[in-house]
């Protein structure tokens, strides 16, 4: 094997995902709808799949001439800067190959990348197949009983301590994985100050940025002054229209970041699927001339889910375990400290309290969630070992289903 290979062959997800299957649980773990996208965009891929031969061959290599029009369109609209959708726009297999694009494009052996804790998994894996240096920061709650997530924040003393000549970017997640944040203007411009100062690129991995609840708002990082030319955004087809098997992402950047992603994957993939390029591009020209009115899906799915968040969350503290209300995103984390548990199973004895609890929740109780110590570096796994992630983007039956699971048990 190469030596690319090593430490990074180890994937938590396919345990715990595993586990649920194997004992057929209630699942509120892996971060996927249970239920199916709305119509327009069912009818919009069955169009695409009927809409002639050229629908079932290869299409343009960087991205099918419709998807990167309709995502040039959409997004000039949004960050309020021309996007070229030869240039500025790269089409892949979900928002995951844009990430390893970017890593695999812009990081060489000894560069070191600072990832905010806590982190998507795949950043860490990614940086260590280039041989990139993890350097981390976590996000930390400024009170001890946190009840939502917009009081875990970044210390602007800790974060600029991080930057050294070696660092080459910054990546970040808003609305945040697993926990929720949604990052304020100001504290996007802490990061792009240092960014500017440093002469680092981010990497803003923006795949919920649709979902956002009470009010908060997702601001791109890449809009804030200066930022656009070192900005990496990444978004997914698969959260946006509720579709996460069709595996549509992309990247949007400058035209000179860009070339270098393309690079890879010209190298790599090639090309995606045509049909349900198609398809995201519809929904997205649906979407364009819907902005901003109640019929809009980006504004119907944050308000069913606000509905679910509630639900859950309430649900949590009627049986003891306090949520932290996200802001945004597909998952809510609570702390499991004050639920005292004998978990009686030796062959978990050695693995951290957040992960013994959730192979409990699962083989005793049948419902499955994922431990949020994953989402955190080996340094900092200790300190974050007290939260379980529960994912609320699910069918209502779902929900009743956990809930009554909880209920029997406290
Ligand atoms: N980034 C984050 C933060 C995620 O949670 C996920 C998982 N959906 C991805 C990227 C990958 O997205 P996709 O399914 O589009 O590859
Ligand atoms: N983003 C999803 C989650 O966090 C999927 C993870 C995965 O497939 N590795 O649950």
């Amino acid at each position: 094997h190469a030596r690319r290979t090593e430490g990074v062959d180890k994937n938590v997800w396919n345990e715990f995902t595993q586990l649920a299957a194997d004992y057929k649980a209630v699942n509120l773990g892996h971060g996927f709808p249970d239920f199916s996208p709305p119509k327009f965009v069912q009818e919009a891929f069955c169009d695409a799949v009927n809409g002639g031969a050229q629908m079932h061959q290869y299409t343009r290599v960087f991205g099918h001439p419709r998807l990167v029009q309709s995502l040039a369109t959409f997004f000039s609209r949004v960050t309020g800067h021309e996007i070229d959708p030869l240039e500025d726009v790269l089409v892949t297999v979900g928002a995951y190959q844009a990430l390893f694009c970017a890593f695999q494009a812009l990081i060489d052996e000894g560069d070191e990348v600072i990832i905010v804790e806590p982190y998507f998994n795949c950043y860490q894996t990614m940086v260590k197949m280039v041989g990139g240096k993890e350097v981390y920061v976590p996000l930390r709650p400024k009170v001890e009983e946190s009840q939502s997530s917009a009081v875990w924040t970044l210390s602007a003393e800790e974060l600029a301590s991080k930057f050294t000549p070696r660092t080459k970017a910054i990546v970040i997640n808003t609305p945040n994985n697993p926990l929720g944040k949604v990052y304020k203007t100001e504290e996007l411009q802490m990061i792009a100050d240092l960014c500017i100062k440093h002469d680092v690129l981010c990497i803003s991995d923006e795949v919920y940025e649709w979902l956002t609840y009470d009010g908060n708002k997702h601001v791109k990082i890449a809009s804030l002054p200066s930022m656009w030319e070192r900005t990496i955004t990444i978004g997914s087809g698969g959260k946006t229209f509720s579709a996460t098997g069709w595996k549509v992402g992309w990247v949007i950047s400058s035209g000179h970041i860009i070339k270098h992603m393309k690079t890879i994957f010209k190298n790599s993939v090639y090309h995606c699927p045509t049909a349900a390029q198609e398809a995201v591009a519809c929904a997205f020209e649906r979407e364009y001339k819907l902005f901003g009115s109640p019929e809009s899906y980006f504004q119907q799915l944050p308000a069913m889910l606000h509905h679910r968040r509630r639900k859950l969350a309430s649900c949590l503290q009627s049986v003891g375990l306090q949520p932290i209300m996200p802001e945004g995103g597909y998952f809510m984390i609570a702390d499991i400290s004050s639920v005292k548990v004998d978990f009686n199973d030796d062959s978990t004895k050695d693995e951290s309290y957040d992960c013994r609890f959730v192979k409990w929740l699962t083989k005793e109780k049948g419902l499955a969630t994922i431990p949020v110590s994953i989402f955190y570096s080996p340094e900092h796994r200790k300190e974050f070992d007290k939260y379980v992630r529960f994912c609320f983007v699910k069918e209502e039956a779902t929900l009743d289903a956990a809930e009554q699971i909880l209920r029997k048990w406290s």
